[in-house]
């Protein structure tokens, strides 16, 4: 391709807009790649929005957490190395490349220790740098690359978001018993994955939660062993029910009180409720029950390089399930997060650049 496409927020709440230029020149460490494939995210629903909601504490504006305007949106990026600076190595042109968006300041404690995802001033690609709703993108430095070559990065590019937040999140859940359960609130892009990453974990007694039959549905082609549309009566008595009053984990990839509360209750004692979901309110339970249930409930974002390397590593091996991906040309963007925020995907959408070969 030899003009550069990016599709930008110019303004917080309106469609991305097309802007052309020329193809950034990569310098020094960095690397320059043709876009094959880029997830469409829930996150990016709230970043155009330019808020999130914390509820009794108001919003937390993306204005003031650094993000600055224009930005090219897009975090979950397949690219080919086309050229690299003078300080990278040569022979990464032609390799397909997944990209850690992820980035750390390099600094920080957090960061020193390996975990970028809990960095204080992360320098998210898509966010803070441009991402990859493009034909082009520059990444500062080879070592935030994982190669992909011979896997589909259309089936592969979603991992750098929704399969790494929930690969980390199941690593807090556990141990694993044949009697015990593991709900999964929500079933979008984010709980698909969870189903499967958490088989090939394995965990065995799954329910998937939604109030979408169509996700649902989803849910059991991935392998969920049950699965309960919330907005039925009585959800509470539903859940303990199907798990046998033995669930043990719960993986939140939604973060409502309603997910809060039917987790909750329903947990029976020790369980471990793992929150990654950003949909926004309070979280509300009666205090007792943190120490009577002996519950843990904890949150984690993303993850780390080695834990994208290690899910990359399980689908080399066959070991995780796809799940339902449809592709679009880059330019249908604004479309394709349109559908998402009006609940009409299941799975994911990836966008791609026509008359490129995966
Ligand atoms: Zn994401
Ligand atoms: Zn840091």
């Amino acid at each position: 391709m030899s003009t550069y496409t990016h599709y930008d927020l110019t303004e917080f709440g309106k469609p991305l807009e097309k802007v052309t230029g020329d193809i950034p020149k990569p310098t020094g460490k960095e690397v320059l790649l043709e876009i094959l494939s880029s997830g469409v995210c829930h996150s990016d629903l709230h970043i155009i929005e330019g808020e999130f909601d914390l509820g009794e504490e108001g919003t937390m504006r993306m204005a003031d957490r650094g993000m600055k305007l224009p930005r090219t949106l897009g975090h979950e990026n397949v690219g080919r190395v086309i050229a690299v600076g003078s300080d990278a190595e040569p022979s990464l042109v032609g390799q397909k490349m997944l990209v850690f968006p992820w980035v750390g300041c390099g600094t920080c404690r957090a960061c020193k220790e390996g975990r970028t995802n809990d960095c204080m001033a992360m320098r998210i690609i898509g966010l803070v740098q441009d991402g990859g709703y493009a034909t082009h993108m520059l990444v500062e430095d080879a070592n935030l690359l994982i190669n992909v070559d011979g896997l589909n990065p259309n089936l592969v590019a979603s991992h750098a978001c929704s399969g790494l937040t929930v690969y980390n999140a199941i690593g807090h859940l556990g141990p694993v018993h044949k009697e015990s359960w593991l709900a999964i609130m929500g079933v979008g892009g984010l709980g698909l994955n969870a189903v499967a990453i958490a088989k090939a974990k394995g965990f065995e007694n799954i329910v998937a939660v939604d109030i979408n039959d169509s996700n649902l549905a989803a849910a059991q082609d991935m392998g969920a062993t049950a699965v309960l549309n919330s907005k039925n009566p009585n959800p509470i008595d539903q859940l303990r029910e199907i798990t046998e009053n033995a669930l043990t984990d719960v993986l939140d990839t939604v973060g409502i009180a309603s997910t809060v509360r039917l987790s909750v209750h329903v947990m029976i004692k020790g369980g471990r409720y793992v929150i990654v979901g950003l949909h926004g309110g309070d979280f509300k339970m009666p205090q007792p029950w943190l120490p009577q249930k002996a519950m843990t409930v904890r949150g984690c974002h993303v993850g780390t390089i080695q834990q994208l390397q290690e899910l990359v590593d399980l689908v080399r091996a066959g070991k995780i399930k796809q799940m339902p991906v449809q592709t679009r040309p880059m330019d249908q963007v604004n479309q394709a997060l349109d559908d998402l925020k009006r609940g009409k995907v299941t799975g994911r959408i990836v966008m791609t650049n026509e008359g490129l070969k995966n």
